[in-house]
C-alpha cells in the first residue's frame, strides 16, 4: 500500500494522551508509506493539529494533515472560488476559510457549521438569517458526540442540528463518511482508492469513508468500537487490530491487508 490514511482521535491518542506506543508505530509506518492524518475535527487548523502531533514526537507537518474544517474551505474555493462566509466554529475553521481566500461575513453566501464550544443563540440566529436569505448550508461534519477525558461532550452534529431545524433545510456534509473529505484527500495524495487504506476506530466514520470510496479498511480497537459493537454493525472492515501498534508489527512481519476479517 502506498498510503495509509489516519484518523487521529481513538487511533493515536484518546482526548489530549497519547495510546501506548501510537507514537512510535506511525513513525514506523512513515519509512514504509505516505501516511496522512485525517480528521472530523474542526476546531484546530493544520498547523495546530501538526505541531501537536509533532510535539508529541510523530514527524508531520501541516500538509500531512486534512481536517473537516480545511475540506470545507477548500470544497468551497474549488466550487464557487473565494466566497463569503459565516463560520459558525473555532479558531481552526475560521483560519482554514481565510487561508483559503474566503471572507468572514454576516452578510454571507456560505454558513459553514463546525464544532463550536462558544455557540449562543445570537451566533444561530445569524446563521439561520443568512441561510434563509439564500446561503448555502454546509457542515463540516454531523458527529453527535466526541469523546474526552470527562466523558462525551456534544458534537458538531448537535449544533448542526438546531440550525437543521429552524431553518428547514439539510446541510451539505463535508467530513467522513461523505465524500467530499475524501475527493480532497484522494487529490492530495494524488493516488488511486485502491493503493490507500483508511485506519480508523468508528465504524459509521473512518470505515464507511473507506468503503464507499472503495479503499481497504483497517479498524482499531483503540477508541470508540468494540469486538460486541463490531458484531452488531453491518459496516465491516476488511482487517482488524487491537491497536496501530499492532498493525505495525504485523505489517512489518510480511502480512497484507487483503480480506475479510
Ligand atoms: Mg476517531
Amino acid at each position: 500500500m502506498k498510503a495509509y490514511i489516519l484518523d487521529l482521535d481513538g487511533v493515536i491518542h484518546r482526548g489530549s494522551n497519547p495510546i501506548d506506543g501510537a507514537v512510535d508505530a506511525v513513525n514506523r509506518l512513515r519509512d514504509r508509506a505516505k501516511v496522512l492524518f485525517l480528521t472530523n475535527n474542526s476546531t484546530m487548523s493544520r498547523r495546530v493539529v501538526a505541531a501537536r502531533l509533532e510535539a508529541a514526537g510523530i514527524r508531520c507537518g501541516g500538509g500531512d494533515v486534512i481536517t473537516a474544517g480545511y475540506a470545507a474551505a477548500v470544497y468551497i474555493r474549488k466550487r464557487y472560488g473565494a466566497s463569503t462566509v459565516y463560520p459558525i466554529g473555532e479558531a481552526g475553521l475560521i483560519e482554514e476559510l481565510e487561508l483559503q481566500g474566503h471572507a468572514i461575513s454576516e452578510d454571507s453566501e456560505f454558513v459553514v457549521v463546525g464544532l463550536d464550544r462558544d455557540l449562543s443563540y445570537e451566533k444561530l440566529r445569524i446563521g439561520l438569517r443568512n441561510i434563509a436569505d439564500g446561503a448555502k448550508f454546509i457542515a463540516t461534519n454531523t458527529d453527535p458526540v466526541l469523546p474526552t477525558e470527562d466523558g462525551f461532550v456534544p458534537g458538531a452534529g448537535a449544533i448542526v442540528c438546531a440550525l437543521e431545524t429552524a431553518s428547514g433545510q439539510s446541510p451539505l456534509v463535508i467530513g467522513k463518511p461523505n465524500q467530499p473529505i475524501m475527493d480532497i484527500v484522494l487529490d492530495h495524495l494524488g493516488l488511486d482508492v485502491s493503493e490507500c487504506v483508511v485506519v480508523g476506530d468508528r465504524l459509521d466514520t473512518d470505515i464507511l469513508a473507506g468503503i464507499r470510496c472503495g479503499m481497504k479498511t483497517v479498524l482499531v480497537l483503540t477508541g470508540v468500537e468494540t469486538r460486541e459493537s463490531l458484531e452488531r454493525s453491518d459496516i465491516k472492515p476488511d482487517c482488524v487490530v487491537g491497536s496501530i501498534t499492532e498493525l505495525l508489527v504485523a505489517l512489518e512481519g510480511g502480512a497484507r491487508i487483503t480480506g475479510k476479517p
